[in-house]
This record gives structure tokens, sequence and C-alpha cells, in this order.
């Protein structure tokens, strides 16, 4: 009956696997003598361009960076109105206010984690400039019914693809659904760094461009500065790891597809308990995470922690709750769809180094913890 611990996600052993490599990769950027706008990060960016389908790839300073530094190029700022998941990582919505627009949160469609394409043009205003679609927990947006509101009413649409490496729409990637994708490269993502990395993806050169200027300072030519710009790279080493990571990255998505569809199958038709939706032919996930949910999530919680089986919640607390928007109207709004997914979500283990023993145990775990719950 005993197992070892299940940790929820095991970085350890997941860079252990590249040991080898990454060593090599220091080597290769010592020999060089660049670290920053080297030959490596140029590598990569052709690299991850082709993995993703699209035709520009400029590498930033991370996750959010690439969100914020897309928003400034497209000329968004005060004034303006951005669409939003109300349920996301806080990084979609802060990226927004960061730029000095306002994040306008439109709700997840009923039975998906993901934006309800049915509610967003509820909410497109005069001031409206762009949607920002993401894949939420690595499961691909409705990009196409996006893509034609955002026709329509001639807004920008900007995918977070954070959590969506290697997931696919329609049989083409994320990251090159949109307009541009943000990526993020840190280490608990699909596709992770030794530290804080991102990128932008997209098939505009001239957005491309601008991105890659406003992140060097404004400048392309050294010491001439067109933009008001920022610090935002990604460096020579980060890159160098990252073109190992993506060596094995479709091997580990299949790899946490596998696990996904054990759950899936181990956990079908438990009482009180809804597994996210399936892959079919369309619609790929990446499985970043596998969020289940439940009435009683934090008792099912600490029933696995019993039991040796982390789990983590994302997201507790919804983002219009949360103390950084304290003093804005958004506070005041109500999204009881964000609110239920902050109460019953609850992300089970999943990674490319959970064993199958692993799996087995998470599941009879969940089972044995929901029928106790239905019971008592
Ligand atoms: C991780 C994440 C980000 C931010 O990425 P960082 O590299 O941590 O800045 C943005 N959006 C989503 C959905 C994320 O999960």
């Amino acid at each position: 009956m005993a197992h070892a611990p299940v940790p929820f996600l095991d970085l350890q052993r997941i860079n252990d696997r590249h040991r080898a490599a990454y060593q090599a990769a220091l080597s290769r950027v010592l020999d060089s003598g660049r670290v920053l706008l080297g030959e490596e990060t140029a590598a990569f960016e052709r690299e991850f361009a082709a993995w993703c389908g699209a035709s520009h790839c400029v590498g930033v300073g991370n996750g959010f960076d690439a969100l914020r530094l897309v928003l400034r190029a497209w000329g968004i700022g005060t004034g303006d109105e951005v669409i939003v998941p109300s349920h996301t990582f806080i990084a979609t919505w802060l990226a927004v206010s960061e730029v000095g627009a306002v994040p306008v949160p439109v709700e997840p469609a009923p039975d998906c984690c993901n934006i309800d394409p049915a509610r967003v043009e509820a909410s497109i205003t005069p001031r409206t400039r762009a949607i920002v679609a993401v894949h939420l927990y690595g499961r691909p947006a409705p990009m196409r019914e996006l893509s034609e509101i955002a026709r329509r009413h001639g807004l920008k649409l900007l995918e977070d693809a954070a959590q969506a490496h290697g997931a696919q729409l329609g049989g083409r990637p994320c990251g090159s659904l949109g307009d541009a994708a943000a990526f993020s490269f840190y280490p608990g993502k699909n596709l992770g760094a030794l530290g804080d990395g991102g990128a932008v993806t997209t098939n505009d050169p001239a957005l491309a461009d601008r991105v890659r200027r406003i992140g060097n300072y404004g400048s392309s030519v050294k010491y001439h500065h067109e933009i008001a710009g920022v610090n935002s790279r990604l460096d020579e080493l980060q890159a160098a790891f990252l073109r190992e990571r993506l060596r094995v990255l479709d091997a580990d998505n299949a790899h946490r597809r596998r696990v996904a569809q054990a759950y899936r199958s181990g956990l079908a038709g438990l009482p009180g308990l809804t597994l996210p939706a399936s892959d079919d032919a369309d619609r790929l996930s990446a499985w970043h995470l596998f969020v289940v949910r439940h009435g009683e999530r934090d008792a099912l919680a600490e029933l696995l922690t019993a039991r040796g089986v982390a789990t983590l919640v994302h997201y507790p607390l919804p983002i219009h709750r949360q103390g950084a928007y304290a003093d804005t109207p958004l506070a005041r709004q109500s999204l009881p769809l964000a609110e239920a997914w902050a109460r019953e979500a609850l992300s089970l283990p999943i990674g490319p180094t959970l064993t199958d023993d692993d799996v087995a145990w998470v599941v009879s775990s969940v089972r044995s913890a929901c029928d106790r719950l239905a019971t008592t």
C-alpha cells in the first residue's frame, strides 16, 4: 500500500537527463567568447520558429516581457482595452496593465478552461485593440472563432502560449495561430531553461523587428536608439540549454500525453470528479498541467498528500480579487466562473519523467479519495 512520494514535477530529474549536454553547452558558450546577442540565441530562434511553424522568433527575457513587448510594439497603451480570459495566470493581465491599457476579462466556456468565444463580442468597445488568447494548461484556445471575431472588429490577436509548447489546433502548432505569440521558458514549463527566458513568434517581419528593437534598448545599431526601449534579451547560455531541451520536446510531450490518457481512463466516472477535456483529432493539448475539478477540492488534496501525491492549485485566487487589482474597478467585477475554477481546480502530477508506477499510484490514490469523499 505504501509507495514512494510522487513529486508534482521533478525538475532535478528532468534536468539531470541533460547534464552532459548542458555542460557541453556551457563550454561552447565560453569558447565563443559571447554571452549575449550571439550565435546560440540566433540558432535557437531559427530552430524554435521552425518548430512552431512561424517565420520569426525573437528571444526575450521571460514570458511576461514577451507579452508586454508585443502589446507595446502594436502601440497599445493608455486609453486602450484588451480582452483577456478571466481565468489565467496573472501575467496575462499584468502585461496589459503594464503597457497602460485596461484588461477586460471574459469568462471561460462552461465545459472548458479557456475563454468562451461566444462571450467575447459583448465585451468589445470602441477602445478595444486586441484579444489575448491563453492556451491554458496546454489546451489550445478556440483560435478559429477568436480570429474571426478579431478580423470582424479589426483587433490584434495575441496567443499567450506560455503553457502550450507543442499544443496543436487543426494540425497547426500553437505559436503560429494568431498575429503573434508569447512563450515562456520558465524552468517548470514544457520547454524550460535553467533560469528565466521567453520568446515572441510571429509571421510578421515588421513586428519581429520592432519587438527585437524594443527589447534591446530601442536599438538596432549599437548606441543608436530610435525608440525608448527596455532591456529584455534571451542570453546565449539559456539559448544553448534550450536548444538541448528542444531536441527532446516532442518526446516529452508524447510522454505527457500518455500520462494524461492513463489518468483519463483510470479516473473516469469517479463521484464528484470532473476531468479535463480529452484530446481529439482537431485539438491536441501540450498537457502542461492535468487539472481536475472537485467540489471538495481541499479535502481531496489533503487525502492525496497523505498518500504522498503532491498536488498544486492553478490558481487559488482569481485575478480580479488579487491585491494587485484591489484599487481598480476590476475588483468589483462579478466573474463566477473564474471563482469556481479557483475553488475547485486541482492539478495532479504530470511531467516527462513520471513513471508508469507513479501514474498507477496517483490513479489509485485519487480513486480511493473520491470514493471516501462520496461516502462521508
Ligand atoms: C508562466 C506564464 C507566463 C509568464 O511567464 P514568465 O516567463 O514566468 O514571465 C505568462 N502566461 C502564462 C499563462 C504563464 O503560465
